[in-house]
């Protein structure tokens, strides 16, 4: 433990417990204390808007934040949708919705998540937007523990766990 790593600055490393509730209560997700997540606080691990409500933050301190969908995962964008033939799947692949895809697109190794949204006899429509876009996002955080970056961390801009063996 280094007791002077007192609050929440860029390049430290945050272990934080939550709970990630909609405006209507609904639980999303969670982290408790025996299992935070750990970021990188300054690196853009986490969305914009609670990577800044947690800066300065001290161990043990608690707050509650509210996200606008803006600042978190974006507006609903209704036209962000992508109708794709029935043939152009595979037969054997059982279309549902809700089903998650990955698309892989022309530019290499991007990849995005696209999700069935509804099926007729010969299209598939396909929601291009994050299942959290329009949604605003009420966090009750609690920081864990913090850390000194390793110089490695602080140069992928990433954290890196001790189950990465094979990482550099
Ligand atoms: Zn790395």
């Amino acid at each position: 433990m280094n007791e002077q790593l007192g609050t929440v600055i860029d390049g430290l490393v945050v272990g934080l417990a939550y709970d990630l509730r909609l405006v209507d209560g609904e639980l999303i997700d969670q982290a408790d204390d025996n299992e935070p997540l750990f970021y990188l606080h300054g690196a853009g691990e986490i969305i914009p808007g609670l990577e800044e409500a947690l800066r300065g933050m001290a161990i043990g301190e608690t707050k509650d934040v509210v996200i606008d969908a803006e600042d978190a995962y974006g507006e609903y964008d209704p036209d962000n949708v992508e109708i794709i033939s029935l043939d152009d799947f595979p037969d054997d692949m059982e279309l549902e919705e809700g089903l998650e895809l990955e698309l892989h697109t022309s530019e290499e190794d991007e990849v995005i998540t696209a999700y069935v949204s509804s099926i007729t006899d010969d299209e598939v429509v396909l929601d291009l937007n994050h299942p959290l876009a329009g949604e605003s996002l009420h966090f009750h955080v609690r920081v864990v523990s913090l850390r000194q970056a390793t110089p490695s961390e602080v140069e992928h801009g990433h954290v890196h766990h001790s189950h990465d063996h094979d990482h550099h």
